[in-house]
């Protein structure tokens, strides 16, 4: 048998043809190929089953199988989903069950870029990072008169781009890069565990992606908009410190910030807030909240900044079922990109250099930060360097790449590292540990209504017996097809390949739900960003290395969460439930990623003071993810901008 017909053969075993055609049918074939051309890495391997005896036999055959269901399940421009042939299987298609009731996407409206050869000579300010953090920053610093550069190391995809593709967003896990950055493999990270570090490139687990784009993480996020409460400030004081961890107080409370969460949830807009209803609920919600009246547990609806009616010039919401990981196609979702930073625009005193890192920080021969370097590439590929000079700084590039970059601008008064006099930046990287479960249904139960997430309980977010914080419990967003397939498939729920994993995506696609949460975690010191001392990216700057662990009590409280995750799907008439906890090794980051420039009143023990400035350094504020000292039991970004309010209103005054 040559090749050709011999892989089409093992194409079609994993999902061979029933009343609806196999995955060669549907263009497998055309799948794989484009596939191994963005990971030609993988050739050896496919070619090893190719040739391999027994290729069904484990691990390899598992890692075919899964690739093979994702094309198939995923969207038709991957090529192996003709005709929408396995949405159609499942019941699923990604516009509202009434279609759009517009063209789709909505037109972009462009930035106001800068280019490199046109930038100024000095800036009041210049804003390291487009997200949550620095673009509401550079807003309320540009509609306070000054002028403002923002530099963003990724670029500005459309709409058009972002709200597609299955198996290139961040919630896809396929091995492709994200189309929300980073945009380059080069793009490396080192991760330390037990004693070994390997080289990882963006697509592979443990590089704690978020996103590298215009909007950062908010560009595509799921944007769930909780306020922490009171006790997240106070954990040490709450619980105490358990041993191992670095738990602490953070130097302000929630009485701090609560005008900051009224301002982020007026300017932005959230919808089940006091601003404007809840999204739109279904079948799915009553279902669940039923159960948990039953339980006894409260419950309530779910805030989140995305437009539930017109507001703030853009439109409501319309239901569709790819919300998280993608751009909205109507703009209803509110983000840095298409809020803060539009306003900052809008002043004409703010533009935005994109496709262009901040290397490091310039320090003069007194030790004061006078500017920043960047560093990019040309449009021929060709690695440029400049500088530009700054009134103040602001640093908002994520917890891990804000370390990295305060690391990088080591200088002779600080040698190891800006603001790092204590060794202190980068430690407390942590994030969120997720817990939850999977229940099946007699009946079809998924609603299809996006975003999805509609009720939360938080009966488990403090005070739980035996439990260090603790966490909430939402129902999810409307999962994608093929995202679908890898929790079914990976909880054991239906076969990985061949005629019954087909008919269990049919049958179940509709008739499973999800609860899930995020944990509070117990921080720990030894959990960190530092520099590799010898991996540099393509542009030639140090990469960071990160090492460290999640705390035991981490492991207790996601246990606890997916526990109860269960039992609300059984009360709600699940006939079979499945625990999701476990986390990967390595420390916890990701798209919640936090803590590495923690926010303090004690310089030996902190990164920042409590107006975000480092230590020794009053023009230069960290303000964004990285100055949380404990990151909630709740998705943390309305916490990102209503500190970034509280901070730059101060910086105003
Ligand atoms: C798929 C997904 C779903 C999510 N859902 C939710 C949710 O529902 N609710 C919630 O609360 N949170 C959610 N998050 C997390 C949320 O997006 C983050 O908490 C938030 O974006 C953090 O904001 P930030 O300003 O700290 O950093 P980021 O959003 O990470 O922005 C940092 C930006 O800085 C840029 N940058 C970094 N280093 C440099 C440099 N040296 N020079 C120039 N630019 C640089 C990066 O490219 C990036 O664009 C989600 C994230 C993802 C990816």
């Amino acid at each position: 048998m040559d090749m050709f017909t011999r892989l089409r053969t093992l194409v079609d075993l994993v999902v061979p043809a029933d009343e609806f055609p196999s995955a060669g049918e549907a263009g497998g074939l055309d799948f794989l190929q484009r596939y191994l051309g963005e990971r030609p890495d993988l050739w050896p391997r496919l070619t090893a089953l190719l040739e391999s005896a027994q290729p069904t036999a484990e691990p390899a055959w598992g890692w075919f199988a899964e690739l093979v269901s994702a094309g198939f399940y995923a969207d038709p421009a991957n090529g192996a989903n003709r005709d929408r042939m396995s949405w159609r299987m499942v019941g699923w298609a990604p516009e509202p069950a009434e279609g759009w009731s517009g063209p789709v996407p909505v037109p972009d409206v462009p930035p106001v870029t800068v280019s490199p050869d046109r930038l100024a000579i000095r800036y009041d300010a210049v804003v390291i990072g487009s997200g949550p953090g620095g673009g509401t920053t550079g807003c309320v610093l540009a509609e306070a008169g000054h002028r403002v550069l923002v530099v963003e190391a990724g670029s500005w995809p459309s709409t058009a781009e972002l709200s597609r593709d299955h198996l290139r967003n961040p919630r896809s896990d396929w091995g492709l890069l994200p189309l929300s950055g980073p945009e380059d493999d080069h793009d490396l990270r080192v991760l330390e565990t037990d004693g070994r570090a390997r080289v990882l490139r963006p697509y592979e687990p443990g590089w704690a992606n978020n996103a590298m784009t215009a909007g950062g993480g908010s560009r595509i996020y799921g944007a769930q908009a909780w306020r922490f409460e009171p006790r997240d400030f106070a954990m040490a004081s709450t619980y105490g410190v358990p041993d191992g961890s670095s738990l602490a107080d953070w130097p302000i409370g929630y009485g701090d910030l609560e005008a900051g969460y009224a301002q982020a949830e007026r300017e932005l807009g959230v919808a089940g807030s006091s601003v404007m209803p809840p999204v739109r609920t279904g079948p799915r919600h009553d279902l669940l909240r039923a159960a948990a009246d039953r339980l006894g547990w409260s419950w309530v609806p779910v805030p989140l900044l995305v437009n539930s009616v017109p507001y703030d010039g853009r439109p409501a919401c319309q239901g569709c079922r790819m919300c998280v990981g993608f751009a909205c196609p109507v703009d209803a979702k509110a983000g840095s990109q298409n809020t803060v930073l539009r306003r900052a625009f809008a002043t004409g005193r703010a533009e935005i250099l994109l496709r262009t890192r901040a290397e490091r920080l310039v320090v003069d021969d007194h030790g004061r930060v006078t500017g920043v370097a960047l560093v990019g590439r040309t449009a021929a590929g060709q690695v440029w360097r400049t500088e530009v000079a700054a009134g103040a700084v602001v640093v908002a590039g994520g917890a891990v790449e804000s370390a990295r970059l305060l690391l990088n601008s080591a200088h002779p008064g600080e040698p190891t590292g800006l603001g790092n006099r204590s060794d202190q930046v980068g430690r407390h990287l942590q994030g969120h540990v997720y817990g939850g479960a999977v229940g099946l249904f007699a009946d079809e139960v998924e609603d299809l209504i996006g975003p999805g997430p509609t009720l939360s309980s938080h009966d488990f977010r403090h005070g739980v017996a035996g439990i260090v914080g603790g966490g909430i419990l939402v129902d999810e967003f409307i999962p994608l097809p093929a995202n679908t397939y890898r929790m079914l498939a990976g909880s054991g729920l239906i076969p990985r390949w061949g005629k019954e994993s087909k008919a269990g995506m049919r049958e179940l696609s509709r008739r499973s739900l999800r609860v899930m949460g995020p944990i509070q975690e117990v921080t720990s010191a030894l959990s960190r960003v530092r520099l590799d001392p010898s991996v540099t990216d393509a542009l030639g700057v140090p990469v960071p290395r990160l090492s460290g662990d999640i705390h035991p009590c981490d492991q207790q409280a996601q246990a606890m969460i997916a526990d109860r995750a269960a039992e609300w799907l059984t009360a709600a008439g699940a006939t079979r439930t499945v625990v999701m906890a476990g986390t990967g090794a390595g420390p916890s980051a990701g798209q919640h990623q936090a803590g590495t420039c923690r926010m303090g009143t004690d310089p030996t023990t902190s990164v920042v003071d409590p107006e975000c400035r480092v230590w020794g350094h009053d023009n230069v504020r960290v303000v964004d993810s990285s100055v949380h000292v404990t990151n909630g039991g709740v998705n943390p970004v309305l916490t990102v901008f209503a500190n970034a309010f509280r901070v730059a209103n101060q910086m105003t005054r």
